[in-house]
């Protein structure tokens, strides 16, 4: 501790000032610090060297005293400290900085640097005080994390293109299968025959549509969903949808309330058919027990707003904003109804391709209410 210039106090007999006591106590903290501290005068010639220092960087205090810094300091990046004397001399701190190193060995290592004034009496700046921290086990944790988020990354891009693949072969088989059973439909003549062939066709559509769905998600990955747009009446693909989802579910009353006659909008038809059944099947699929379904259609001239309600199991609070994200499902409030969590992800990147919006609110155990908007004149 002698290396330092003082001598901390042995005794409490020992007659010391306060002042050098407050002294005695720095000198002790800096020595028995982890952190690097070392001090250097302005012309960067080194005037301490405390113990982690030397553990550091390979030299004995002995060793560097009164040498220049750029002893520690890679060929290249000796600009570094013309740039910290700059800042220092006009009396600012470095803090942070982020940079490299180089022991006695040879060896460089990654530290983050503090450096502060050193100031005279007169508050006259006669050098700096540098606070190292070696920073590779950070860097290391950093170079981890990255290497993870890439291997993660690369595992989901293969997940989407199976995805992508898998469902695009599934879907020729699947087109045949519902050919041969429309056939077959068409040839069988007994009643009870006629009857498994029809529950194998509604068995086969929900099929296909869950594969096209899935095939809409992978290209929605790769960027590659393509909207046909034209001209349409939102209240026609509104008539078709509900007379799609009314084959199977006739006992279900779907109400619409609407002002409005006749309204020409631009988008793909199609696709928006494809928002509203997936409204009105969640709608039907979540409200178990219960069969009444309102639609709200309204204008304002310059969005058309869409409206399904329920009066099913509703979503908490917590959970409506994960709704329309990709494979996300409430399971806990519907363990026995499945699904693939899709439906919503596609209508959410169908309608927000379409500049509008969707959202829902909705209270559990009492229903939901799903709407989205189009901008009317796009
Ligand atoms: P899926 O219905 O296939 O699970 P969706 O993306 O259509 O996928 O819906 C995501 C989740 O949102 C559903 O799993 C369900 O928990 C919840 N949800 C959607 N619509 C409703 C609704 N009308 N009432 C209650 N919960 C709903």
């Amino acid at each position: 501790m002698e290396k330092y210039g003082f001598n901390p106090p042995q005794s409490p007999e020992m007659d010391l000032s306060v002042a050098d006591q407050k002294q005695a106590m720095l000198s002790a903290i800096v020595v028995n610090s982890d952190d690097t501290i070392i001090s250097k005068t302005l012309l960067g010639m080194i005037t301490s060297w405390n113990p982690a220092a030397e553990r550091m960087f390979g030299f004995s205090e002995a060793e560097v005293l009164g040498r220049h810094i750029s002893l520690i300091i890679p060929p290249d990046r000796l600009d570094e400290e013309t740039y910290i004397i700059g800042q220092i001399a006009q009396g600012n701190r470095v803090d942070h900085f982020e940079t490299v190193r180089m022991a006695r060995d040879g060896s460089f290592i990654p530290i983050s640097l503090s450096i502060s004034p050193i100031k005279d009496r007169k508050g006259l700046v006669i050098g700096a005080s540098k606070i190292a921290r070696d920073v590779s086990g950070q860097i290391a944790i950093h170079q981890e994390n990255a290497r993870l988020y890439e291997q993660v990354k690369t595992l989901n891009d293969k997940k989407d293109e199976f995805i992508g693949l898998a469902s695009h072969e599934l879907k020729t088989p699947l087109t045949s299968i519902s050919g041969y059973l429309q056939i077959l439909g068409n040839i069988v003549t007994d009643e009870k025959a006629k009857l498994f062939v029809d529950k194998t066709r509604q068995q086969v559509k929900k099929l296909t549509a869950l594969v096209s769905d899935l095939l809409d998600v992978s290209k929605i990955e790769a960027g590659k969903l393509r909207l046909s747009v034209e001209r349409f009446d939102i209240r026609q693909v509104l008539k078709d949808a509900i007379e799609l989802l009314s084959y199977g579910n006739n006992n279900y009353d779907i109400s619409l309330e609407t002002d409005i006659t006749e309204l020409p909008l631009k988008g793909d038809p199609h696709r928006i058919e494809q928002v509203i059944v997936n409204l009105l099947t969640n709608a039907i699929r979540y409200s178990p027990g219960t069969c009444r379904i309102i639609i709200y259609l309204s204008c304002d001239g310059y969005e058309v707003k869409l409206g399904v309600r329920d009066f099913g199991v509703g979503i908490a609070p917590e959970k409506l904003k994960d709704i329309f994200s990709r494979f996300y499902r409430v399971d806990d409030a519907n363990p026995n109804m499945s699904g693939l969590g899709i439906g919503l992800y596609l209508s959410h990147e169908i309608v927000t391709r379409h500049n509008g919006r969707i959202w829902a609110e909705s209270e559990q155990g009492v229903g939901s209410t799903f709407w989205f908007t189009l901008p009317v004149g796009e």
